[in-house]
């Protein structure tokens, strides 16, 4: 039998279903991603070429949490929880290999200041200049991004940093077959950035760089 079959009827021994499923491995994605595509014929599953040399106990996990999430079920199993303790250590065995060094002064100091100089350097690179997406922080590959836009006020920029280093900290928390990012402790750690009116000069900051870049484009 299938990874695919065997992970659907564990999952759902009683549902009827003649969808054909697939599963492919790819070289497209990016580090450990996978994606499910489905139509009334048949239900994809597309991994990431790096799952291939993962247990095929975790592999289940992944397609079963894939699967509760297109039958928008909760039902939770041994290998759903293999999958999810094995992603939330994907960093702590990734290479890092791209670290910015205006980032990583940034990340020295607030790592010194808010986590006791605990964290480990992830990946730290720079994005496009946006003004809606500062940061991210991307579990698999263990990447911190902010965007440039940050670059011109330090304070900030720390900010961004300290929000995305807070990612990497406290994972994620799962619930239904949903994760969730920012949580009521995610939140109340934010707030304990030490200028308390941070939020507001962001958005002020933003609003500013959005009107010059406008007057740049006339
Ligand atoms: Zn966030």
């Amino acid at each position: 039998m299938s990874l695919v079959k065997e992970a659907f009827l564990e999952l759902f021994p009683e549902k009827f279903e003649n969808r054909i499923m697939l599963l492919k491995y790819s070289a497209k994605f990016s580090k450990y991603n996978a994606n499910v595509k489905y139509d009334s014929n048949k239900i994809t599953f597309s991994l990431s070429n790096d799952w291939k040399d993962v247990s095929k106990e975790i592999q289940k996990g992944l397609i079963q949490s894939l699967f509760v999430r297109v039958f928008k079920s909760n039902i939770r199993t041994i290998y759903i929880d293999l999958y999810e303790k094995f992603v939330k250590n994907i960093p702590r065995f990734s290479q890092t290999t791209q670290i910015d060094l205006i980032l990583k002064a940034s990340f020295e100091r607030v790592n010194n200041k808010y986590f006791f100089g605990f964290l480990d350097l992830p990946n730290l690179v720079f994005g496009r200049e946006s003004f809606s997406k500062l940061g991210s922080y991307d579990y698999m590959s263990n990447t911190i991004t902010l965007s440039t836009a940050l670059l011109d006020d330090e304070e900030l920029l720390d900010y961004v940093m300290y929000h995305e280093m807070l990612h990497q900290k406290l994972k994620f928390y799962t619930k239904n077959g949903r994760n969730y990012h920012h949580t009521s402790k995610f939140r109340e750690k934010e707030r304990a950035f030490e200028n308390p009116v941070v939020e507001k000069k962001l958005k002020s900051f933003l609003a500013k760089k959005r009107m010059k870049k406008l007057f740049r484009l006339w």
